[in-house]
């Protein structure tokens, strides 16, 4: 369904392939990897090039040094742990850039593999400077991207390279892009939606874009506040958005308008103060105390939405459904991550907390799709081009190159 090329449509053997990955892990303060999924989803491509004869340029960022070189975001742990998981060593290269690291690449054979220090340590990476993309480019002969977490912005790496290179997806990239297309574009029916979270302004993009696709919304979190106020529920002092109500409106009325089903909290729990050690008790939605907060969906709420998700085909689903972080307030978004899990649907799950939520519930291996790109999986539902998919060599369609030739 990709399309755009991948690492299967080239060939890769005896070429210096320069991989841009998402290896920005999160560390501790001894510098130890706290979470390594990002680095063992980049295995899949890695192993594909290392096994088609390719020699490897690992490329990525590290939290946020803002141009200058940072001791504690270079790249080192990562290249320790990828040694231990591919079994072979990971030459670490001083720099991104420079003659010591054109000298490693020169030097680098079939079968071999180098990742390149913090690119964020040149603040010409996120200006998306050409001369340094220009650079990064003559390191290798063929571009892959398998960073879909920073598709959404056009940096040095993630699109300027691309200017100079053949550029094709590498695996990772094109598993986003076909989970996430897949919603996109002929999604199993009924396809149903479940957004929580905290805020709805950073959603709301999401929601309008789907409103022309999906059939049903499950709206819970502290998203689902500024609806309920604005159909008129007094919220207390739960979380809101008041200059979002506006917004809030049009979309419920658009999804009235297009006989889409949307679904609020008919329950909650409420807290006197949204920490553990604080009063709690459900009540109805129209009976929150004043002075109380919302904390989490009420146990009628999680029924209903279960009704929903067991007759799903698809299901979307992005933001916990309460604070989720407090162990009295998980117990909505834990329901819900079994029911979707359960469900039987196509299902894609995206956003770090949301994800995060899947994993403590301990279903996520029962999860069609788990996203990678928290921000670049919204993005990409917005029905917005990604700058970083947008630079990959398309797929021809074969009737195209049938006429190009004639
Ligand atoms: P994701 O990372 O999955 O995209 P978000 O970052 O949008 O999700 O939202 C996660 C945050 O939303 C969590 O920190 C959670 O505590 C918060 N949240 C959920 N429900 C509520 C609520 N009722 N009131 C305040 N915050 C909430
Ligand atoms: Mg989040």
């Amino acid at each position: 369904m990709t399309t755009k090329q991948t690492v299967r449509d080239i060939d890769v053997r005896g070429k210096r392939v320069f991989v841009r990955v998402d290896f920005n892990v999160p560390l501790n303060a001894e510098r130890g990897i706290t979470d390594d999924t990002r680095i063992r989803a980049a295995l899949p491509t890695i192993q594909y090039l290392l096994g088609h004869g390719a020699a490897v340029i690992l490329v990525s960022h590290l939290g946020r040094p803002k141009g200058k070189v940072v001791e504690d975001a270079r790249l080192t742990p990562v290249a320790q742990r990828l040694a231990e998981l591919l079994g072979q060593p990971v030459e670490m290269a001083p720099d991104s850039i420079g003659p010591e690291v054109e000298r490693m690449a020169v030097a680098l054979q079939p079968g071999r593999v180098m990742l390149l220090e913090n690119l964020r340590f040149h603040a010409e990476e996120e200006l998306n400077d050409p001369e340094f993309a220009r650079k990064l480019a003559a390191l290798a002969d063929i571009y892959v991207d398998d960073a879909f977490g920073s598709a959404h912005r056009a940096h040095a790496s993630t699109e300027g390279i691309a200017r100079y290179l053949l550029a094709v997806a590498g695996l990772l990239m094109e598993q986003e892009l076909e989970a996430l297309g897949g919603l996109l574009s002929d999604p199993r029916r009924p396809f149903v939606v479940v957004v929580g979270g905290a805020k709805i302004s950073g959603k709301i993009g999401v929601l309008t874009h789907l409103t022309g696709l999906a059939d049903s919304f499950l709206i819970g979190g502290g998203m689902a506040n500024t609806l309920l106020k604005a159909e008129g529920i007094d919220v207390a002092a739960s979380l809101v958005e008041d200059d979002q109500l506006v917004v809030a409106r049009d979309f419920l009325e658009r999804a009235s308008e297009l006989s889409r089903s949307v679904y609020l909290p008919i329950d909650v729990v409420v807290a006197q103060r949204p920490d553990e050690s604080a009063e709690r008790r459900v009540t109805g939605i129209e009976q929150v105390p004043a002075g109380w907060t919302i904390v989490d969906i009420g146990p009628a709420t999680v029924q209903r939405f279960t009704g929903v998700i067991e007759q799903a085909g698809t299901i979307f689903w992005n933001g916990p459904m309460g604070i989720f972080e407090v162990p009295p307030f998980a117990a909505g978004t834990r329901a819900i991550a079994e029911q979707v899990a359960a469900s039987g649907a196509t299902t894609v799950v995206g956003g770090g907390d949301s994800v995060a939520a899947v994993k403590q519930t301990g279903v996520a291996d029962r999860i069609t799709h788990i996203s990678t790109g928290g921000g670049a999986s919204l993005e990409f539902l917005e029905g917005r081009t990604l700058p970083g998919v947008a630079a990959l060599r398309d797929n021809v369609p074969a009737v195209a190159i049938a006429g190009a030739t004639g």
